[in-house]
């Protein structure tokens, strides 16, 4: 049972904080990812928690016990880093073995415990090597096996498959997933991958500029994003957000981009929810997806006439740019679309899957 906290944390680097009044809970056996743009302040995180830094406020406890006065070696965490930081002289066995060397366990139960991690990793034919007869793949496989060797309270991992090339990340990911299922250990993860984090994480934490925006499910940040920040850093293609003003028609509402002649149509139930939502009139951002777009060659009733412009052909489906009014929407559609370029096409928002956000906070109305 490994319970991460962090309470209040802040930390400075000289003048410049890079964590925030940071609160997270961590639960047993949890898989966090930790996610956000370069400099946000996740490996300064993951490093406080493992004792590799220091904090400044705020506490960090394991299992209840507040640990940030405890040195590294003390917390019983395990770290792998983006670089395998193997030993080159030692072979694999030796390597995934050393940090049981200290512990004063006989030799016997060094290698009955080296030998599962291996079993566990699938690298068990690779024991008598030395690093550099391994892939990029397999070192990394070592690394992790050399932290998971002794069954530490929690295993932290920064950008672990960061280094290799796309199709290797991918294989070690569903290879990291699966050894989460296997061990269920309490994990953390940092990377600035969204699909990486979507894959792996029971959780994501999202962080800007040292700010924890949002935790949840990776279905949660991505069909309810918190704040802009959120919806356009999760999610591929992005999600489009344009300007947008909310008027009352009849028995609905519309809502109209910049420049554009009509609005699309939304249930009036919209005004409601908006106003509930804390919007304050003006300053709106509409925030869809691009299968939040959609696109047909006829005219049908609730669609506007717009103007394809870039199309991609994906080959499972395609990406289509589209004038309306001043402002382009991206839209994904079935494989075989393809308009041409300048081609008259109709479109509407799906209301279901619409976001509207205040644009001056960036926080979302629902
Ligand atoms: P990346 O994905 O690039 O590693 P990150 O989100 O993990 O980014 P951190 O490495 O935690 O971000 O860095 C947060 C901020 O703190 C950055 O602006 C970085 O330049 C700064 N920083 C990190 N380590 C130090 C240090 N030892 N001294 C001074 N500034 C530092």
């Amino acid at each position: 049972m490994t319970h991460i906290e962090l309470r209040d944390v802040q930390k400075f680097f000289g003048e410049v904080q890079v964590i925030k009044d940071m609160n997270l809970v961590i639960e047993d056996n949890e898989f966090i990812v930790m996610l956000g743009p370069s400099g946000c302040g996740k490996t300064t995180t993951l490093r406080a928690v493992a004792g590799l830094e220091t904090i400044d406020e705020g506490d960090i406890l394991i299992d209840g016990k507040v640990v940030q006065h405890l040195k590294a070696a003390d917390r019983d965490i395990a770290f792998v880093f983006q670089s395998f930081s193997l030993y080159p002289h030692m072979t694999v066995y030796e390597n995934i073995a050393f940090p049981l060397r200290a512990t004063g366990q006989s030799r016997a139960e060094i290698d009955r415990a080296v030998r599962q991690v291996a079993d566990v990793l699938r690298i068990a034919p690779l024991l008598k090597r030395r690093p550099s007869a391994l892939s990029g793949g397999d070192m990394q496989r070592v690394a992790i096996g050399r932290a998971l060797v002794r069954s530490p309270k929690a295993l932290l991992m920064d950008e672990p498959i960061g280094a290799l090339d796309a199709k290797l990340r991918e294989e070690m990911r569903t290879e990291i997933k699966r050894l989460h299922m296997q061990q269920g250990s309490t994990t953390v993860y940092v990377t600035h991958d969204q699909v990486e984090a979507m894959a792996l994480a029971d959780r994501i934490v999202i962080m800007n500029e040292g700010v924890l925006q949002q935790v949840g499910s990776p279905d949660e940040v991505y069909l309810h994003p918190a704040n802009l920040f959120v919806a356009q850093f999760v999610g591929s293609p992005v999600m489009n957000i344009a300007e947008a003003q909310v008027a009352e028609a009849d028995s609905e509402a519309r809502v109209v981009m910049p420049g554009a002649a009509e609005g699309f149509v939304f249930p009036r139930n919209l005004l409601g929810r908006l106003e509930a939502g804390g919007a304050k009139g003006d300053g709106l951002a509409l925030g869809i997806r691009p299968e939040g777009v959609l696109v047909e060659r006829e005219r049908r009733e609730g669609y506007l006439p717009v103007e394809a412009h870039i199309i991609e052909p994906l080959g499972s489906h395609d990406i289509i740019d589209l004038q309306v009014g001043t402002q382009m929407l991206r839209a994904r559609t079935k494989a075989g679309f393809v308009p041409r370029p300048g081609e008259k096409v109709w479109v509407r928002i799906d209301p279901a899957q619409a976001h509207f956000f205040d644009v001056e906070s960036g926080r979302s109305l629902g």
